[in-house]
């Protein structure tokens, strides 16, 4: 299925819907076509471009806390796949207060680990086990979230997003609309 990203009347990225959704938003008059795929819908004897970026006519409030579903998939993509105590190429989920030790899975306590250093953890708190953290994990915000949900960035979506590369490239798209939901009412009325 293909999606399409939708900008605030900002121009922020506020969220990523089927091509089919954007073409409703266009067609109703929600929403401008930015950038369209290349490709066409069909409708009876109409045909409309299909959209890869339109931008609300109104502007839309976001909640302040954009609720960002914890997987591993959104921890990959915060922590650029990079173990987060050595920088390696990640491969684990690591509870830095280990789940046997009351640590919650929560986006403050989990990193992407690589094999070893996870192993090396295991059931250590992170003072015993002699390891740091790169950098103090947190949930994603502001812009983030909209490019942990993406999953593949189209190229034309890339001048609305200014994020860092780490971020752009996450391979397959097939989980990234579960690892994000935010409330957007404008949009589902
Ligand atoms: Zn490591």
């Amino acid at each position: 299925m293909s999606r399409a990203l939708v900008l605030n009347a900002t121009y922020e990225p506020l969220c990523v819907v089927p091509t089919r959704r954007a073409l409703v938003l266009v067609l109703q008059s929600k929403a401008e076509l930015l950038s369209g795929t290349g490709r066409v819908f069909h409708a009876s004897r109409l045909s409309f471009p299909e959209p890869s970026v339109v931008r609300l006519a109104h502007f839309v409030r976001v909640p302040h806390q954009a609720h960002v579903a914890l997987n591993r998939r959104a921890v990959f993509a915060r922590d650029g796949h990079r173990c987060q105590y050595c920088g390696a190429q990640a491969e684990n989920i690591d509870h830095i207060v280990p789940r046997s030790k009351g640590g919650q899975h929560t986006w403050e306590n989990v990193v992407a680990a690589c094999k070893r250093c996870n192993a090396r953890k295991r059931d250590h708190m992170l003072e015993e086990s002699g390891m740091r953290l790169r950098r103090p994990p947190s949930a994603p915000k502001g812009r983030q979230w909209a490019l942990v949900a993406l999953g593949t960035v189209l190229p034309d979506w890339e001048p609305y997003l200014g994020l860092p590369g780490q971020f752009v490239h996450l391979g397959n798209a097939s989980d990234g609309a579960a690892a994000f939901s935010v409330r957007v009412t404008p949009l589902s009325a």
